[in-house]
């Protein structure tokens, strides 16, 4: 070893090359020093609750200050032994006797110590004086009653918090008596309910999900949590619209919970977030707003020809305008009126009507495809505006899933129920063509339909139409069940191609002929593979364009593929593609006609329920 005995290593803890005295070895002045700053820092950055915020509340503040700061200086003391003997004599122990003690009542049992010999009785450090007190004296009764003794060396139980690890309390100060977070506590009550208590608002904890230890919260303290829990995220500070200040433009439902968990504690910050989400969505993407004036105002008209006299109505309101705090009447109203239910179905139409066919399911799933197909109209002609739009509308692809499951899975029942209406009475037209050429034959073809294929039928004019007639053909099979409209062609000047035998029996037995229609051609000519295997009836050719006054009223943009359809949009696509062929495929045997009957029965009452297939005859399409 080439290093003399003399040369100092520089890890070595006695003394450093420069000379200067490691951080352990510091004089205790400077030690106590750097804890001052430390304490300046800690006391700067840390938090505490707003119920101490108040004014008048400042005496309070320091005690609790006192509290959460000497846990800090603790830590800084047990970092080495020579810093924690330096640190028992900071001033802040002192400075905290003084304020926990202010009257000195503890003083005679910690300042002297016996000492066997020495003349002069010495001090225990302040340190020790305040880990004395502290030790047998109710945190609570001490925060809140600064300047008196009370609660000193009274302690009697330990109690864990979650912003002050653990507490000792007296005998009065059981868990349920004072704010596990501030550590309010309840105004001594009587058998009155005085405004005092109502003021601090102490009552017992329901929302353990975000407070799961503590007994009791105060209103000071529920409703700094709600605010500061809505802050947090972007999209909640807009669903509250920047906090407490903007009450009045919050939805009633709302300020209902906040109401209830701030001032009863009532229900979960979960809960008012899950409902604020909610009602946000609801407001920014539907017309909500709306439907709900609208429910108010025959609210108002119901309550005026009842006789109803609203107590609180003021001279200068409007006469019998609702109190917007009167929860109980516009849950009423809302409920009454349907209000949610008719802005969602509003909201699921236009999104169909769009052409985004996609299921509120798969957007809550995150299954949105990257690319949304577009969507033509299948009777550009009828629309009032022609607008050089791509559908669907930026607006309508920009909408975000549902903020919270509960709405995801309203909405998606919604939608499913918009869907069906919009598109059952397409394909119910799509299945009445086909069975222009008898039903053994239609059984067939409905058979081999892909779903692309049926979703090229809707792209078609015809499908749209009230009342589809039948064409003018002259087939040796007529079939009874479709109505001969006579009116049919007189009112229309034939285009050429609907006397074209695309539903004669020879087209189904052959491979299909192109098209004779050439503006058919020019729209979706290429989607139809040249190579069809499959004998099929020919269901692309144009029958004729509909009168106007014979189109359906709500005809959709109809998406240009289904091949990136996700789950949920095809299963709903499917479902209604049942319904429409389920009829078709019936068995006639008298159990399932009584089925059947009680069906047609139920479907006015639940006309979501599409599930038409007797158990004994599974559903025959063909996946
Ligand atoms: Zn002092
Ligand atoms: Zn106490
Ligand atoms: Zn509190
Ligand atoms: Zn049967």
């Amino acid at each position: 070893m080439l290093s003399t005995p003399n040369s100092p290593l520089p890890s070595n803890k006695g003394k450093s090359s420069t000379g200067v005295k490691p951080w352990s070895q510091l004089p205790p002045e400077i030690i106590r020093l750097i804890a001052t700053y430390y304490i300046l820092d800690v006391s700067n950055s840390a938090y505490y609750p707003s119920t101490w915020e108040l004014r008048e509340h400042w005496p309070h503040r320091i005690v609790y200050s006192i509290f959460r700061d000497a846990f800090a200086l603790e830590k800084l003391m047990t970092m080495c032994p020579s810093w924690g003997s330096a640190l028992e004599w900071h001033h802040f122990w002192s400075h905290a006797c003084c304020a926990i003690d202010p009257l000195d009542t503890l003083a005679q049992h910690t300042v002297t110590q016996h000492n066997n010999n020495t003349s002069s009785p010495q001090r225990v450090s302040p340190y020790h004086q305040f880990r004395l007190i502290t030790q047998c004296s109710c945190y609570v009764c001490r925060i809140n009653n600064p300047g008196s003794n009370v609660g000193l060396a009274l302690a009697k139980r330990a109690v864990a918090v979650p912003l002050m690890g653990t507490i000792l309390t007296c005998r009065e100060h059981r868990k349920n008596t004072y704010c596990g977070l501030c550590l309010r506590e309840t105004p001594p009550r009587c058998d009155l309910f005085t405004p005092e208590v109502a003021a601090v608002g102490c009552i017992e904890n329901e929302d353990l999900e975000t407070w799961p230890a503590v007994a009791a919260t105060c209103r000071s303290c529920r409703s700094e949590w709600l605010w500061r829990r809505m802050n947090v995220a972007a999209p909640d500070r807009g669903t509250v619209s920047g906090g407490s200040s903007y009450w009045s433009s919050l939805d009633w439902e709302v300020r209902q919970s906040i109401d209830a968990f701030v001032e009863a504690g009532e229900g979960t910050l979960g809960e008012i977030l899950q409902v604020a989400r909610e009602k946000h969505w609801l407001n920014r993407y539907t017309r909500v707003r709306m439907h709900m004036e609208h429910a108010l105002a025959q609210q108002r008209l119901d309550m005026h020809s009842n006789g109803y006299v609203y107590e609180n109505a003021d001279e200068d309101t409007t006469a019998g305008e609702i109190d917007p705090d009167d929860y109980e009447t516009l849950a009423m109203a809302e409920e009454l009126h349907s209000v949610r239910d008719m802005a969602q179905s509003d909201w699921a139409r236009t999104r169909i009507l769009d052409g985004l066919w996609l299921s509120p399911a798969d957007d809550w799933y995150g299954y949105r495809p990257r690319h949304t197909p577009s969507a033509e109209h299948p009777v550009p002609w009828a629309l009032s505006t022609s607008d050089a739009q791509v559908h669907p509308v930026p607006a309508t692809l920009r909408v975000p899933p549902a903020p919270t499951y509960h709405l995801a899975d309203q909405l998606y029942r919604v939608f499913e129920r918009q869907l069906r209406k919009i598109l059952l009475p397409a394909m119910q037209n799509i299945i009445k063509r086909i069975m222009f050429q008898g039903r053994a034959e239609a059984m067939k073809t409905v058979a081999t339909m892909e779903l692309e294929d049926v979703l090229r039928a809707l792209q078609q004019a015809w499908a749209w139409s009230k009342d589809l007639r039948r064409p003018p053909v002259h087939e040796n099979d007529p079939d009874p069940g479709t109505p001969l409209d006579d009116a049919y062609s007189s009112s229309k000047s034939e285009a050429s191609h609907t006397t074209s035998p695309v539903l004669s029996t020879a087209t189904l037995q052959t491979t299909p002929s192109p098209p004779p229609s050439e503006d058919k051609r020019e729209k979706d000519g290429d989607a139809e593979s040249p190579s069809e295997e499959v004998p099929r009836m020919n269901l692309f050719t144009e029958l004729g364009p509909p009168e106007p006054s014979n189109l359906l009223r709500d005809i959709p943009y109809v998406p240009t593929s289904l091949q990136e359809m996700p789950s949920f949009s095809l299963k709903a696509f499917i479902e209604v593609w049942r319904e429409s062929y389920a009829p078709l495929f019936a068995c006639s045997c008298k159990i399932c006609e009584r089925a059947m009957l009680h069906r047609d029965v139920g479907d006015t009452v639940r006309p979501n329920d599409t599930n038409y297939v007797v158990p004994s005859h599974p559903a025959s399409y063909p996946q």
